[in-house]
Protein backbone atom coordinates (compact mmCIF):
# COMPACT_ATOMS: atom_id res chain seq x y z
CA UNK A 1 0.00 0.00 0.00
CA UNK A 2 2.93 2.51 0.87
CA UNK A 3 4.15 1.27 -2.86
CA UNK A 4 1.36 2.19 -4.19
CA UNK A 5 1.16 5.69 -2.48
CA UNK A 6 4.44 6.50 -3.48
CA UNK A 7 4.00 5.55 -7.30
CA UNK A 8 0.67 7.69 -7.02
CA UNK A 9 2.71 10.55 -6.09
CA UNK A 10 5.31 10.34 -9.08
CA UNK A 11 2.37 10.36 -11.45
CA UNK A 12 0.95 13.59 -12.77
CA UNK A 13 -2.13 15.13 -10.71
CA UNK A 14 -5.21 16.16 -12.29
CA UNK A 15 -8.59 16.83 -11.15
CA UNK A 16 -11.34 14.76 -10.32
CA UNK A 17 -13.42 16.88 -13.59
CA UNK A 18 -10.02 15.70 -15.28
CA UNK A 19 -8.09 19.08 -16.02
CA UNK A 20 -4.11 18.54 -15.44
CA UNK A 21 -2.78 20.34 -12.58
CA UNK A 22 0.95 21.13 -12.60
CA UNK A 23 2.91 20.48 -9.52
CA UNK A 24 5.74 21.63 -9.16
CA UNK A 25 8.69 22.11 -6.09
CA UNK A 26 10.28 24.62 -3.84
CA UNK A 27 13.61 24.46 -2.33
CA UNK A 28 15.21 26.25 0.09
CA UNK A 29 18.76 24.29 -1.19
CA UNK A 30 20.38 21.88 -3.53
CA UNK A 31 20.37 18.99 -0.72
CA UNK A 32 16.67 20.01 -0.45
CA UNK A 33 16.36 17.43 -3.96
CA UNK A 34 18.83 14.47 -2.59
CA UNK A 35 17.27 11.56 -3.03
CA UNK A 36 14.05 12.65 -5.11
CA UNK A 37 12.80 11.00 -8.03
CA UNK A 38 12.72 14.19 -10.41
CA UNK A 39 8.96 12.58 -11.39
CA UNK A 40 7.52 14.05 -8.45
CA UNK A 41 7.04 17.57 -9.94
CA UNK A 42 6.79 19.01 -13.42
CA UNK A 43 9.94 21.20 -12.66
CA UNK A 44 10.87 23.68 -9.86
CA UNK A 45 8.78 26.47 -9.25
CA UNK A 46 11.15 28.15 -6.72
CA UNK A 47 14.47 28.23 -5.48
CA UNK A 48 14.85 30.66 -2.89
CA UNK A 49 18.54 31.33 -3.61
CA UNK A 50 19.16 33.05 -0.26
CA UNK A 51 20.97 29.78 1.05
CA UNK A 52 23.90 30.71 -0.91
CA UNK A 53 24.25 33.83 0.97
CA UNK A 54 23.74 33.22 4.40
CA UNK A 55 26.42 33.89 6.36
CA UNK A 56 28.26 35.48 3.65
CA UNK A 57 27.54 39.45 4.42
CA UNK A 58 30.30 41.66 4.13
CA UNK A 59 33.42 41.00 1.69
CA UNK A 60 32.17 37.03 1.74
CA UNK A 61 29.49 37.65 -0.94
CA UNK A 62 29.25 34.40 -3.28
CA UNK A 63 31.49 35.00 -6.38
CA UNK A 64 29.57 34.17 -9.96
CA UNK A 65 31.28 30.82 -10.39
CA UNK A 66 30.12 29.36 -7.52
CA UNK A 67 26.57 30.86 -8.02
CA UNK A 68 27.11 29.26 -11.31
CA UNK A 69 27.56 25.54 -10.37
CA UNK A 70 24.81 25.64 -7.83
CA UNK A 71 22.39 26.90 -10.30
CA UNK A 72 23.66 24.33 -12.60
CA UNK A 73 23.47 21.56 -10.69
CA UNK A 74 19.99 22.32 -9.88
CA UNK A 75 18.93 22.61 -13.21
CA UNK A 76 21.01 19.13 -14.19
CA UNK A 77 18.87 17.36 -11.55
CA UNK A 78 15.75 18.51 -13.31
CA UNK A 79 16.35 16.66 -16.71
CA UNK A 80 14.93 19.48 -19.32
CA UNK A 81 11.94 20.40 -16.62
CA UNK A 82 11.78 23.79 -16.44
CA UNK A 83 13.05 25.42 -13.26
CA UNK A 84 12.43 28.88 -11.61
CA UNK A 85 15.26 30.42 -9.82
CA UNK A 86 14.62 33.92 -7.83
CA UNK A 87 17.27 36.29 -7.63
CA UNK A 88 18.05 36.96 -4.13
CA UNK A 89 14.69 37.90 -1.94
CA UNK A 90 16.84 39.72 1.35
CA UNK A 91 15.74 41.62 4.14
CA UNK A 92 12.24 41.46 6.01
CA UNK A 93 12.37 37.91 7.41
CA UNK A 94 15.60 37.11 5.55
CA UNK A 95 18.12 39.37 7.00
CA UNK A 96 21.67 38.89 6.01
CA UNK A 97 23.42 40.43 8.49
CA UNK A 98 26.35 42.39 6.84
CA UNK A 99 24.47 42.59 3.71
CA UNK A 100 21.00 43.54 4.80
CA UNK A 101 19.57 47.12 6.52
CA UNK A 102 20.45 47.03 9.89
CA UNK A 103 17.70 48.71 12.28
CA UNK A 104 14.59 49.33 9.91
CA UNK A 105 11.64 49.82 12.10
CA UNK A 106 9.64 47.91 9.44
CA UNK A 107 11.70 45.82 7.77
CA UNK A 108 9.00 44.31 5.65
CA UNK A 109 7.99 47.29 4.43
CA UNK A 110 11.78 48.25 3.64
CA UNK A 111 14.79 47.56 1.68
CA UNK A 112 14.31 43.94 0.92
CA UNK A 113 14.37 41.84 -2.24
CA UNK A 114 14.38 43.39 -5.74
CA UNK A 115 14.40 46.78 -3.75
CA UNK A 116 17.55 45.75 -1.93
CA UNK A 117 19.16 44.06 -5.59
CA UNK A 118 18.33 47.38 -7.07
CA UNK A 119 20.12 49.16 -4.49
CA UNK A 120 23.45 47.17 -4.24
CA UNK A 121 23.68 46.94 -8.47
CA UNK A 122 27.33 45.14 -8.30
CA UNK A 123 25.63 42.24 -6.73
CA UNK A 124 22.73 41.84 -8.82
CA UNK A 125 24.24 41.67 -11.44
CA UNK A 126 27.00 38.88 -10.22
CA UNK A 127 23.51 36.53 -9.39
CA UNK A 128 22.45 37.61 -13.04
CA UNK A 129 25.80 36.82 -15.01
CA UNK A 130 25.87 33.69 -12.73
CA UNK A 131 21.82 32.71 -13.74
CA UNK A 132 22.42 33.81 -17.81
CA UNK A 133 25.45 31.63 -17.88
CA UNK A 134 23.43 28.51 -16.16
CA UNK A 135 20.29 29.33 -18.55
CA UNK A 136 22.52 27.49 -21.29
CA UNK A 137 22.50 24.13 -19.36
CA UNK A 138 18.23 23.47 -18.75
CA UNK A 139 14.90 25.33 -18.87
CA UNK A 140 15.56 28.62 -16.73
CA UNK A 141 13.22 31.29 -15.95
CA UNK A 142 14.64 34.10 -13.43
CA UNK A 143 12.13 35.41 -11.07
CA UNK A 144 12.32 38.35 -9.00
CA UNK A 145 10.67 38.94 -5.77
CA UNK A 146 8.97 41.64 -4.18
CA UNK A 147 8.17 43.57 -7.23
CA UNK A 148 5.83 46.30 -6.61
CA UNK A 149 5.77 48.72 -9.96
CA UNK A 150 6.60 48.02 -13.39
CA UNK A 151 9.99 50.49 -13.31
CA UNK A 152 11.46 48.13 -11.09
CA UNK A 153 10.82 44.97 -13.70
CA UNK A 154 12.18 47.80 -16.71
CA UNK A 155 15.40 48.54 -14.21
CA UNK A 156 15.98 44.50 -13.88
CA UNK A 157 15.06 44.10 -17.68
CA UNK A 158 17.82 46.25 -18.41
CA UNK A 159 20.27 45.10 -15.94
CA UNK A 160 19.66 41.22 -17.39
CA UNK A 161 20.24 42.95 -21.16
CA UNK A 162 23.70 44.35 -20.33
CA UNK A 163 25.26 41.65 -18.74
CA UNK A 164 23.51 39.12 -21.34
CA UNK A 165 25.08 41.19 -23.95
CA UNK A 166 28.15 41.15 -21.94
CA UNK A 167 28.32 37.66 -22.00
CA UNK A 168 27.99 37.56 -26.18
CA UNK A 169 30.71 40.14 -26.04
CA UNK A 170 32.83 37.30 -24.11
CA UNK A 171 32.12 34.94 -26.64
CA UNK A 172 29.87 33.14 -24.11
CA UNK A 173 25.77 34.40 -25.08
CA UNK A 174 23.05 33.28 -22.92
CA UNK A 175 20.82 30.60 -23.37
CA UNK A 176 17.58 30.41 -23.56
CA UNK A 177 15.82 32.05 -20.70
CA UNK A 178 12.25 33.65 -19.08
CA UNK A 179 12.06 36.59 -17.13
CA UNK A 180 9.10 37.16 -14.57
CA UNK A 181 8.32 38.07 -11.39
CA UNK A 182 6.60 36.99 -7.96
CA UNK A 183 3.05 39.04 -7.29
CA UNK A 184 3.42 39.30 -3.50
CA UNK A 185 2.93 42.93 -3.16
CA UNK A 186 -1.21 44.17 -3.54
CA UNK A 187 0.20 46.98 -5.71
CA UNK A 188 1.71 44.85 -8.19
CA UNK A 189 -2.03 42.33 -7.71
CA UNK A 190 -4.16 44.87 -8.91
CA UNK A 191 -1.82 45.89 -11.85
CA UNK A 192 -0.69 42.86 -13.66
CA UNK A 193 -1.56 44.42 -17.01
CA UNK A 194 1.12 46.94 -16.54
CA UNK A 195 3.44 44.80 -16.33
CA UNK A 196 5.70 43.04 -19.23
CA UNK A 197 6.78 39.85 -17.63
CA UNK A 198 7.07 36.21 -19.45
CA UNK A 199 5.74 34.40 -16.36
CA UNK A 200 4.33 35.55 -12.68
CA UNK A 201 3.84 33.24 -9.63
CA UNK A 202 1.75 34.23 -6.42
CA UNK A 203 3.84 34.43 -3.11
CA UNK A 204 0.95 33.77 -0.72
CA UNK A 205 3.10 33.87 2.44
CA UNK A 206 3.58 37.82 1.48
CA UNK A 207 0.30 38.71 -0.13
CA UNK A 208 -1.64 37.56 2.68
CA UNK A 209 0.38 39.56 5.02
CA UNK A 210 0.41 42.69 3.13
CA UNK A 211 -3.29 42.30 2.34
CA UNK A 212 -4.49 41.84 5.56
CA UNK A 213 -2.01 43.34 7.69
CA UNK A 214 -1.12 40.80 9.97
CA UNK A 215 2.42 39.85 9.55
CA UNK A 216 3.67 36.30 8.63
CA UNK A 217 5.92 36.06 11.54
CA UNK A 218 2.86 37.46 13.85
CA UNK A 219 1.30 34.17 16.20
CA UNK A 220 -0.37 37.31 17.85
CA UNK A 221 -1.95 37.49 13.94
CA UNK A 222 -2.02 34.54 13.02
CA UNK A 223 -5.64 33.76 12.62
CA UNK A 224 -6.03 37.00 10.23
CA UNK A 225 -3.29 35.95 7.96
CA UNK A 226 -5.53 33.40 6.53
CA UNK A 227 -4.89 32.64 2.88
CA UNK A 228 -7.98 31.84 2.78
CA UNK A 229 -9.82 34.88 3.54
CA UNK A 230 -11.85 36.29 0.86
CA UNK A 231 -10.06 39.17 0.27
CA UNK A 232 -7.29 37.36 -0.70
CA UNK A 233 -9.10 34.28 -2.38
CA UNK A 234 -10.69 37.41 -4.62
CA UNK A 235 -6.98 38.92 -5.67
CA UNK A 236 -6.01 35.58 -6.55
CA UNK A 237 -8.67 34.77 -8.71
CA UNK A 238 -8.19 38.40 -10.01
CA UNK A 239 -4.32 37.49 -10.56
CA UNK A 240 -5.68 34.03 -12.38
CA UNK A 241 -7.90 35.94 -14.49
CA UNK A 242 -5.76 38.68 -15.86
CA UNK A 243 -2.93 36.75 -16.42
CA UNK A 244 -5.11 34.13 -18.46
CA UNK A 245 -6.85 36.70 -20.04
CA UNK A 246 -3.14 37.92 -21.05
CA UNK A 247 -1.74 34.84 -22.20
CA UNK A 248 0.94 35.30 -19.03
CA UNK A 249 1.76 31.75 -17.11
CA UNK A 250 0.36 31.91 -13.98
CA UNK A 251 1.39 29.74 -10.91
CA UNK A 252 1.63 29.91 -6.45
CA UNK A 253 4.28 29.20 -4.50
CA UNK A 254 3.65 30.38 -1.37
CA UNK A 255 2.59 27.66 1.86
CA UNK A 256 -0.91 27.40 0.67
CA UNK A 257 -0.06 25.75 -2.44
CA UNK A 258 0.98 22.81 -0.55
CA UNK A 259 -1.58 22.64 2.15
CA UNK A 260 -4.52 19.87 1.01
CA UNK A 261 -7.02 22.59 2.97
CA UNK A 262 -6.21 25.30 0.10
CA UNK A 263 -6.18 23.64 -2.84
CA UNK A 264 -9.51 23.13 -3.62
CA UNK A 265 -9.80 26.79 -3.36
CA UNK A 266 -6.96 27.62 -5.17
CA UNK A 267 -8.22 25.95 -7.86
CA UNK A 268 -11.41 27.15 -7.83
CA UNK A 269 -9.76 30.53 -8.38
CA UNK A 270 -8.51 29.67 -11.69
CA UNK A 271 -4.97 28.23 -10.58
CA UNK A 272 -3.74 25.41 -12.29
CA UNK A 273 0.22 25.37 -11.27
CA UNK A 274 1.06 25.02 -7.93
CA UNK A 275 4.53 24.87 -6.11
CA UNK A 276 5.19 23.58 -2.68
CA UNK A 277 7.96 21.22 -0.85
CA UNK A 278 8.74 18.04 -1.86
CA UNK A 279 7.00 16.93 2.05
CA UNK A 280 4.05 18.07 0.89
CA UNK A 281 3.51 16.49 -2.84
CA UNK A 282 1.68 13.59 -1.90
CA UNK A 283 -1.02 14.47 -0.34
CA UNK A 284 -1.78 17.80 -2.49
CA UNK A 285 -1.88 15.26 -5.28
CA UNK A 286 -4.55 13.87 -3.65
CA UNK A 287 -6.14 16.59 -2.77
CA UNK A 288 -5.71 17.57 -6.35
CA UNK A 289 -7.59 14.36 -7.57
CA UNK A 290 -10.29 14.80 -4.96
CA UNK A 291 -11.19 18.16 -6.21
CA UNK A 292 -14.29 18.94 -8.93
CA UNK A 293 -13.60 21.71 -10.49
CA UNK A 294 -16.65 24.47 -9.92
CA UNK A 295 -19.63 24.13 -12.92
CA UNK A 296 -17.83 20.49 -13.44
CA UNK A 297 -18.25 16.75 -13.47
CA UNK A 298 -16.16 14.30 -11.61
C1 LIG B 1 5.83 33.96 -0.59
O1 LIG B 1 5.97 35.09 -0.14
O2 LIG B 1 4.74 33.36 -0.64
C2 LIG B 1 6.98 33.22 -1.12
C3 LIG B 1 6.83 32.10 -1.82
O3 LIG B 1 8.22 33.69 -0.86
P1 LIG B 1 8.92 33.69 0.59
O4 LIG B 1 8.10 32.82 1.49
O5 LIG B 1 10.30 33.19 0.32
O6 LIG B 1 8.88 35.14 0.95
MG1 LIG C 1 7.73 36.26 -0.43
Amino acid sequence: RDRDAATFALEPAATACGTPIQVLLNIGAPSDLAGLDPALCDGIGLVRTEFLFHGRGGDDLPGEDEQFEAYRAILAWADGRPVTIRTLDAGGDKPIPGYTLDGEANPFLGLRGVRLSLAREAVFRVQLRALLRAAAHGALKIMIPMVAVPAEMAAVRTLVEEEAASLATAGTPPGRFELGMMVEVPAAALTLDLFAVDFVSIGSNDLVQYLMAAGRDSTAVAALADPLAPAVLRVIETVAREAAARGVPVSLCGDAGGDPAAIPHLLAAGLRVLSMGAAAVPRAKAAIRATTLPGRRP
